[in-house]
């Protein structure tokens, strides 16, 4: 309530979850995996910028290690990686992995019942035909999105030939309305947040049956995308010769909106290396929806207002008041903890990440960097020794140059606090 940088410690976590987890089980990832697959030679032809998977790269950042361990006086261990989900194509965040998937299962659904696929066909290249196009035409996608959640469903849904519209927040930034409008994107504006802005996306989006609602807060589709993501992390760390066990454990750093994303790593993660990892959410002091929602146990039942809190933060990917209850429930004994962190530290990572690696990144992509620093110096909890610590990098390829040289300056104008 003081909107300081807390840790908190989860203490219904179960090092060995079992799964499925609350009826969820781990074929949603394999289902997951498969459809990307199956879509990525069409999605080649869409993009032809995307080269290889729909992947996103795994580096060492040695010198931002250098820059918090001076910073924060504390000792991180070797390695720290960065997840640069920065850099995914076309979406320019983590959200390509959700987004993606979810429109991806739609236009198969359509495919198969008008018969343009039959259950085994493999060419997915027929849902490049006049005929796909015709079929998807008549379909409106909508989403509500602070700004990333549309930018990826209005970019794939466009592309495939199915309308879209968004219902943006307040907190969406202008830059990506404008982009959306440019690809032929309804974009709607909501002076409202987040909560709110999905609400009149549902709402019209029920009142037309040619519509389909992308559920930000209760999709498991969304979710099984993100999980998609921990094998892809498993083989990375595997080519790199980077064991994962009991004595070398692995964190991992996750910036948390509504839930989606990071529950669906978690959930990844935690059925890939299963004791061997800990999951922590970052999320700013102004909004820390999960963490008072998982705290409470009463999910969407709560919001940071009823704290006191205003849910006003330039991590606009994060501006997020009220949890996916059903995210968070999965999430009651997978994940380790949660932690906060101000506006004023994230402008400053993104500011020393900047100088030190010349990486950029959205301020909503740096929540995950303080994790190693929050993690090393807690009193309680898992031990970070020997630990390989990931943060994961969610957004910021697309932000256009004007705005990172403000973002720049800002964090510039901060570092010696
Ligand atoms: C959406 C987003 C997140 C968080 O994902 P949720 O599914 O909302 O929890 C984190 N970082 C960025 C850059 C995002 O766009």
């Amino acid at each position: 309530m003081d909107q300081k940088s807390v840790l908190w410690l989860n203490p219904d976590y179960k090092a060995k979850p079992d799964f499925p987890v609350h009826d969820l089980n781990t074929q949603i990832i394999i289902d997951a995996q498969n459809r990307f697959k199956n879509f990525l030679p069409l999605l080649r032809v869409l993009f032809p910028e995307i080269e290889g998977d729909l992947q996103s790269p795994l580096s060492e950042i040695p010198q931002m290690k250098k820059e918090l361990e001076k910073k924060y006086s504390v000792n991180i261990g070797d390695p720290l990686l960065l997840k640069r989900d920065d850099q995914l194509p076309v979406a320019g965040s983590i959200k390509a992995r959700g987004g993606f998937h979810e429109v991806f299962a739609f236009a198969e659904h359509l495919a198969l019942t008008h018969g343009l696929l039959n259950s085994n066909q493999e060419n997915y290249m027929q849902l490049l035909s006049d005929k796909a196009k015709q079929l998807f035409r008549q379909y409106t996608i909508a989403v509500g999105s602070t700004g990333n959640l549309g930018l990826s469903i209005g970019m794939i849904g466009t592309a495939l030939g199915f309308q879209v519209a968004v219902h943006m927040s307040a907190d969406a930034k202008e830059w990506k309305k404008n982009l959306l409008r440019q690809h032929g994107v309804k974009v709607v504006e909501h002076a409202s947040d987040y909560t709110l802005a999905v609400e009149a996306a549902r709402k019209e989006s029920e009142a037309d049956k040619q519509s389909y609602f992308v559920d930000d807060e209760n999709s498991q589709l969304l979710f099984a995308g993100y999980a998609a993501a921990a094998n892809e992390l498993k083989t990375q760390l595997d080519e790199k010769g980077i064991e994962i066990h009991s004595g070398q454990p692995l964190f991992v750093y996750l910036p948390c909106g509504v839930g989606g994303g990071p529950g669906g790593i978690t959930f990844g993660l935690k059925s890939v290396f299963g004791a061997d990892v800990h999951c922590f959410f970052a999320e700013p002091t102004s909004s820390p929806a999960m963490l008072v929602g998982l705290a409470t146990k009463l999910h969407n039942h709560v919001s940071v207002q009823v704290f006191g809190l205003d849910n006003k933060t330039e991590a606009d990917g994060l501006a997020v008041g009220t949890p996916s209850a059903f995210v968070g429930t999965i999430m009651e004994e997978l994940l380790s903890g949660i932690y906060t962190i101000t506006d004023e530290e994230l402008f400053r990572l993104l500011y020393s990440l900047s100088t030190s690696e010349n990486i950029f990144l959205e301020p909503s992509a740096l929540a995950g960097m303080k994790g190693p620093v929050m993690t090393s110096s807690a009193s309680k909890g898992p031990g970070t020794n020997q630990a390989v610590h990931v943060v994961w990098a969610t957004g910021g390829s697309l932000v256009p140059g004007e705005i990172r040289e403000n973002f720049l300056q800002r964090g510039a104008g901060l570092v010696d606090r």
